[in-house]
């Protein structure tokens, strides 16, 4: 069995995990539901859409 990797943020076990699209970031992975939260909240902040996972 392989070994899942931990969701940065929610700790969400997660065969699908990307690095975070902010630089500099201390959260080194990113699962898809927690990508859309940050997706939506860095588009109602900047205005800018960081697209799909
Ligand atoms: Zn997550």
């Amino acid at each position: 069995m392989a070994e899942k990797q931990k969701c940065s943020y929610c700790e969400e076990q997660s065969d699908k995990l990307r690095h975070p699209h902010i630089m500099g970031s201390i959260v080194v992975k990113i699962c898809p539901t927690c990508w859309e939260v940050e997706r939506n909240t860095h588009f109602g902040i900047c205005g800018e859409d960081i697209g799909d996972f």
